[in-house]
């Protein structure tokens, strides 16, 4: 489904701190995201901004741009070299775990994968020969074996974050890890090694890469010198991105990225969730609790991703409870059941909550908006069938709404693993099922077959009536 927009698409562009207008010339959305350390888990503070990054992508496309997105998965830093070592395990050995647990996470939370992922380790070469080309224009300097890029050599430094930095002095020893950097503001592009670390071999030397120069070199190699969309969480604003800007823009002369987006935190009890902090939660540790993952996908998508999220487990239950409602309505709307013809009102209304939806999205992806058009007209559609006012050929509207809907919030498919589907759900969906079949509505009761069946459940019709089993 795709509307008439009143209102072009727009982002709030942290660059400008603006809301604009977006467009992409020849209609390819050319994005780059920063992406997990693969040291541990993943929690679900990170997932809030990889769920921002599903739906910005599901967005997009719903309003009829092509994607070519990035992200980068940091498989060496600090972290790892230590947890590797101390486990006596290669990089790669220690890395692959967590690369595949994230890649598990994202796909329990239908998060769509990147057109491409960008792992560091095989990417060194070009980060080398990059960091080269910063030495060759002055923008670097050694010592130790480690290469520093020199901010006084950016005159746009800051203008991301919109940090004054005229206050910051030259010399000035910030960091006692970092004490050999000029200014303190200066940061690492690669990294000599200590002993008993691992390194690679390049024509700068030995060592490894720092981070900052990770996310520019693949976001160049990849999508070109300017993207249209570098998104991330806001922690990342400064001074990740903020180097990012100043490394990819002394190799290219042009900017580097046209709009900046950057997802809030997801807090926990007024902090931060963080692992340094202790007050996080795994996707696992809550899937393990017995929550649905869609309903932490639905609670982590339902607020706008600029307001912060505070998270309860009150709050995942509210979730789970919004989704059941959608989810009712939909096998309402699939039990059939309803008397010949139209409600016009009704079908107006269907067709105004989308057009409500779709305004909210257009929004800055404003997701509670979006929700409330939703819900209004499932509300609505609710008494109207309780007052048998809803018809059947309102059926085909609504249910165009949902899958609308669903396109970008994705919750409404039951979890894929067989065995999830509690029996009571069976039961209800096998009633609906019944109730299709009597309307003589048999494609509806098909999709119901169809859709158990996705769960792993078989139906069997017997004299007796329906019998079912999980395969
Ligand atoms: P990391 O694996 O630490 O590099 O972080 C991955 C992503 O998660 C980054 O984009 C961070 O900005 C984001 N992030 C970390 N903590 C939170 C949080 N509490 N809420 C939202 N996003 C977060
Ligand atoms: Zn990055």
């Amino acid at each position: 489904m795709r509307l008439p927009a009143l209102m072009p698409l727009r982002f709030y562009n942290t660059l400008t701190q603006q809301v604009e207008n977006f467009t992409a010339s020849d209609g390819v959305v050319r994005m780059y995201t920063c992406g997990p350390t693969v040291y541990d888990y993943a929690h679900i503070g990170n997932f809030r901004t990889f769920t921002f990054v599903d739906l910005l992508r599901k967005w997009l496309r719903s309003s009829g741009f092509r994607l070519d997105h990035v992200m980068n998965v940091t498989d060496v830093d600090d972290k790892i070299i230590r947890n590797a070592v101390a486990q006596d395990k290669t990089l790669a050995d220690y890395t692959r775990i967590y690369t595949e647990a994230f890649l598990e996470d994202c796909a329990t939370l239908r998060l769509e994968r990147p057109e491409r992922l960008a792992p560091a380790t095989e990417h060194i070469g070009e980060m080398a020969s990059a960091i080269g080309r910063l030495a060759e224009t002055g923008h670097t300097y050694q010592t130790d074996g480690s290469v520093y890029f020199r901010i006084s050599t950016f005159p746009g430094y800051g203008k991301l974050s919109h940090n004054d930095f005229s206050g910051n002095l030259s010399g000035a020893r910030v960091d006692v890890d970092e004490y050999e950097k000029a200014d303190a503001r200066d940061f690492a592009l690669w990294k000599a090694p200590k002993e008993g670390e691992p390194f690679w071999d390049t024509p700068i030397g030995r060592g490894r890469p720092g981070w900052h120069i990770e996310c520019s070199v693949m976001a160049i190699q990849y999508l070109g010198d300017t993207l249209d969309i570098h998104a991330g969480g806001v922690d990342l604003i400064f001074p990740h991105h903020e180097n990012e800007i100043a490394q990819s823009e002394s190799l290219t002369g042009k900017p580097f990225a046209r709009f900046w987006l950057h997802a809030e935190f997801l807090m926990v009890e007024g902090q931060k969730m963080s692992k340094s902090l202790g007050n996080y939660f795994t996707l696992r540790d809550v899937v393990a609790r017995g929550y649905q993952p869609e309903a932490i996908r639905y609670l982590l998508a339902s607020v706008p991703y600029r307001k912060q999220l505070n998270f309860t487990f009150d709050g995942l239950k509210s979730a789970a409870t919004a989704i059941d409602r959608l989810r009712n309505f939909k096998l309402r709307l699939e039990g059939g059941g309803f008397a010949e013809g139209s409600n016009g009102q009704l079908a107006t209304r269907a067709a105004q909550a989308a057009q409500a939806f779709s305004d909210g999205m257009d929004d800055d992806l404003n997701t509670a908006e979006a929700l409330a058009a939703v819900f209004e007209y499932v509300r609505e559609a609710n008494s109207a069938m309780d007052a048998g006012e809803f018809r059947r050929d309102n059926v085909p509207g609504a249910l165009a709404f949902l899958e609308y809907f669903d396109s970008v919030f994705d919750v409404l498919k039951p979890g894929a693993r067989a065995g999830e589907l509690a029996d009571a759900q069976v039961e209800e969906m096998i009633a609906a099922r019944a109730a299709a079949k009597k309307a003589r509505d048999f494609p509806g009761a098909d999709r119901i077959r169809q859709e158990l069946l996705d769960q792993g459940i078989v139906l069997e019709d017997t004299k007796g009536g329906v019998r079912w089993k999980r395969k």
